[in-house]
């Protein structure tokens, strides 16, 4: 296809891990006749460019308000949104709307096309407006990609003349016509059937294998796990990736009260996180890095028995068992670490809420704690 597009990633930019979508502390307030109401709390959350992320929650949780505040459609009330490296905060209407024609492409859930005319003019309109190819080679490029989306002899259609399914496929098409490096879509699956909702999906996962960032919304928890990474919001506010992972059987309102009662401590590369023999009074998730987990052995040295990246914990073993420490964990030689630590009150308080989360958590503590004696050499 003699197509200009998805430039293609340099070293440069993937060794540089600087997130494409950075929203810093970001709140929402709306004015309603009955006051203000917080629609976002302290929001924090970095997309990296590449990343295929899903936004779930319930209804009237706040995901289109967080979609939102990236596309520039509506305001945070104070924070930062920060854009393919653009303050999107800062910018006045008129910059924002060919800001956001050069840099997103956005996609609602009910495709949202002109109706009085055509296809293929509708996925011109972006390329008129914000004038990023030619006048000349406009009319190819569309044809281009309503052949990406396999809709090319559809082309000089009505939208209204095409399925649920094509018309979302037509406003994709139109969402990449500037080739814009992000992708927002609120709930692009919502209105079409399972088979349908598929193809749409699946043409997300081509655009992200060509190097796009996508942001989809939905509702299928089926398709949200088959993206890299899921968001959960709950009430405004994001619940931590990592409490969602180690935790899955907490409900939505479990895990914020989970994400806020945790501390985010940071260590140094190398430093000793717990000392072997010390009381134990946290539970431990791994957020960043790796820390080593080391056992002292009886006339041996002492041994690095496991390494523990993002999403895994420890501290359960001496929550359900003795509460002292049986080893020493440090932050791996290569890099600084950061784990999320939750008080052991604090934890029965949410394992009393959850009868599955206690049992789930007791089974990997009665696991760690039989690899942990056989790499003591002593037999359990
Ligand atoms: P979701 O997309 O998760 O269903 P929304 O972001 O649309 O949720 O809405 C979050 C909350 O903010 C809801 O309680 C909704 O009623 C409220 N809300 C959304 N938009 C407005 C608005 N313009 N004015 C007042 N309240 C709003
Ligand atoms: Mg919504």
């Amino acid at each position: 296809m003699a197509i200009s597009f998805f430039k293609p990633k340099t070293d440069d930019e993937q060794v540089e891990d600087r997130p494409i979508i950075d929203l810093r502390e970001v709140n929402k307030y709306y004015k309603t006749a009955v006051g203000d109401y917080h629609a976002l709390e302290g929001v924090d959350l970095q997309i990296n460019a590449g990343e295929f992320v899903s936004i779930i929650g319930k209804s009237g949780s706040g995901k289109t308000t967080l979609l939102n505040m990236i596309t520039g459609i509506d305001r945070p009330t104070t924070g930062e949104v920060w854009v393919n490296g653009t303050g999107v905060h800062k910018l006045n209407e008129n910059q924002m709307a060919r800001w956001r024609g050069k840099n997103l492409g956005i996609v609602f859930q009910f495709f949202q096309l002109l109706p009085m005319i055509s296809v293929i003019e509708n996925i011109m309109l972006p390329m008129d407006f914000c004038r990023t190819y030619p006048i000349n080679e406009r009319r190819q490029r569309a044809l281009d990609l309503l052949e990406l989306v396999e809709l090319a002899d559809h082309a000089h259609k009505l939208p209204t003349a095409l399925s649920g399914g094509q018309q979302q496929r037509v406003a994709i098409a139109r969402a990449l016509a500037n080739d814009p490096p992000v992708i927002i879509a609120d709930e692009p699956t919502g209105n079409l059937d399972s088979k349908t909702a598929e193809s749409v999906f699946a043409l997300f996962n081509d655009l992200v294998a060509k190097g796009k960032t996508i942001i989809i919304v939905t509702h299928d928890s089926g398709l949200a796990k088959r993206t890299h990474r899921t968001a959960l919001i709950a009430d405004g506010e994001i619940v931590n990736e990592y409490v969602a992972k180690v935790m899955p059987t907490l409900n939505p309102s479990q895990l914020l009260q989970a994400t806020k009662t945790a501390k985010n401590l940071t260590y140094e590369a190398g430093a000793m996180i717990l000392a072997e023999g010390t009381n134990a009074d946290t539970f431990y998730i791994v957020s960043k890095g790796t820390v080593e987990v080391i056992l002292p052995r009886p006339n041996q040295s002492d041994v690095i028995a496991l390494q523990l990246g993002p999403g895994k914990c420890f501290g359960e073993m001496e929550f359900f068992h003795e509460k002292k420490h049986r080893a020493s964990i440090r932050a791996s030689e290569a890099g600084p670490v950061e784990v999320l630590a939750i008080g052991y009150d604090q934890l029965s308080e949410l394992l009393k809420q959850s009868e599955a989360t206690q049992e789930a958590l007791r089974q990997m503590a009665n696991k760690h704690s039989g690899e942990n004696l056989s790499w003591r050499g002593v037999s359990s």
